[in-house]
């Protein structure tokens, strides 16, 4: 276990397991600390030093849950949430396509209570409000949530408390929904004891969530960061639902967002389909039921590491100029447990106007637009979104000219780009 972290501003550490609430929680990854992944912050502030969390990963030895127990107040975290959904084309039609499938599964009727937990700007509601559905959503992030006109929500934290005055007010719920949000919540007992109060008998709680298997099998551990406190698997899910008298009756893949987990929740009479069970084997092959397994992903990432570090430090002995491409959240994460600074790279191009002229959290490289790759031509550029590796190189071969000079750096270090 680290160091004192008691001393540490808005910052608590967890003494439980997030799903079943035992103590026997060891460290299986230890990434290098970080301030808040999305902390961008301006020139001016520059001599500020940012406060950097502990960012561990922690396997639960009853349930087998990974998570983090360094917990960063949610208010620092979400308080200037700008991610609106309807502003990415393969994100409403990916929504589109779940109400749909949730429709047809769930056999939901027209008049029936859709209530969405994190609806952001209401993009998947309004999909099932089109198909005749009653709808109300619940987001705390007031900056973003439509029109009440539109889609009526409720801008708070959703919780036992408000599950249950929902139910008062607009009756018991077909289906409760959340998507990309329970790895958000540190008190998830919470959020379930309010949803299980809000449905309907016969109701579900069809919830997304990014999904172990994926992180594990590609190496994505960079969507390791502090907005992040689960990273959830069939397994440890099954028994909390099963501890709240609720049934996982059916899992399945998405392959939104480097890989999620989509689950629909019933209440503990309904039938578990075979895609549960047919998960839970999955995982245990892959060695998820062994402590073990983290630790060989923690070496295989370590080993990325030397090699990128070996090659940067080789190109920069050699006079060669490196910039860096892409300032999402997981860079940070990246840039910090791989030790990539000021002395590495020069700064990096985004191509979202809003970073443009920041500095990175903690690490402070300044941020610029992209067409500065154009005009310093700088020799090399590591992809820092390096899950967009393909399209980013296809869109500035004019940069590369007939060089390889975009160095990916997941899931296996490779020079790419250039024309043929
Ligand atoms: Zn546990």
């Amino acid at each position: 276990m680290r160091a004192e972290t008691a001393q540490l501003p808005h910052h608590h550490k967890r003494p439980t397991c997030r799903l079943c609430d035992s103590r026997a929680l060891d460290c299986v990854l230890e990434l290098t600390p970080t301030p808040p992944a999305n902390a961008l912050i301006s020139p001016a502030d520059r001599n500020r030093a940012q406060v950097t969390y502990p960012l561990d990963v922690y396997r639960c030895r009853d349930c087998g849950h990974l998570q983090l127990l360094d917990i960063v107040d949610p208010k620092v975290l979400f308080s200037h949430y700008v991610y609106v959904s309807s502003t990415s084309p393969v994100m409403v039609d990916y929504l589109r396509d779940q109400a749909s499938a949730i429709i047809t599964r769930l056999g939901l009727k027209r008049g029936d209570l859709v209530v969405e937990i994190g609806s952001n700007d209401g993009t998947l509601l309004r999909f099932f409000k089109a198909a005749g559905m009653r709808v109300l959503g619940v987001d705390p992030a007031a900056n973003i949530v439509p029109d009440p006109s539109d889609v009526e929500t409720i801008t708070d934290f959703f919780d036992a408390k408000l599950g249950a005055r929902i139910r008062q007010q607009h009756g018991p719920a077909a289906a409760v929904c959340a998507y990309n949000v329970c790895a958000h919540i540190d008190d998830l007992q919470g959020v379930i004891t309010g949803v299980k109060a809000l449905l309907a008998p016969g109701g579900h709680f069809v919830f997304e969530v990014g999904y172990l298997l994926d992180v594990y099998r590609k190496t994505l551990f960079d969507t390791i960061y502090h907005e992040h406190v689960d990273f959830h698997h069939v397994g440890p899910l099954r028994g909390f639902f099963a501890r709240n008298d609720l049934k996982l009756v059916h899992a399945e893949r998405s392959d939104i967002q480097g890989g999620a987990l989509v689950g629909y929740v019933g209440h503990a009479e309904a039938a578990e389909d075979e895609s549960v069970a047919t998960l839970v084997a999955e995982e245990r092959e892959a060695g998820f039921d062994k402590a073990d397994t983290f630790l060989l992903f923690g070496e295989r990432i370590a080993r990325r590491r030397d090699e990128l570090t070996a090659l940067l430090i080789g190109l920069k002995a050699k006079g060669k100029s490196i910039a860096a491409y892409g300032a999402p959240a997981k860079a940070t994460t990246l840039m910090y447990h791989f030790g990539i600074d000021r002395s590495l790279i020069e700064y990096v191009v985004d191509d979202n106007p809003i970073k443009q002229g920041l500095l990175t959290p903690g690490l402070h490289v300044p941020i610029l637009a992209t067409e500065v790759l154009y005009e310093r031509k700088p020799d090399y550029v590591l992809l820092l979104a390096w899950n967009f590796a393909e399209s980013i190189v296809a869109r500035h071969r004019s940069y590369a000219g007939r060089a390889s000079r975009f160095i990916v750096p997941l899931p296996d270090l490779a020079l790419v780009g250039g024309a043929d």
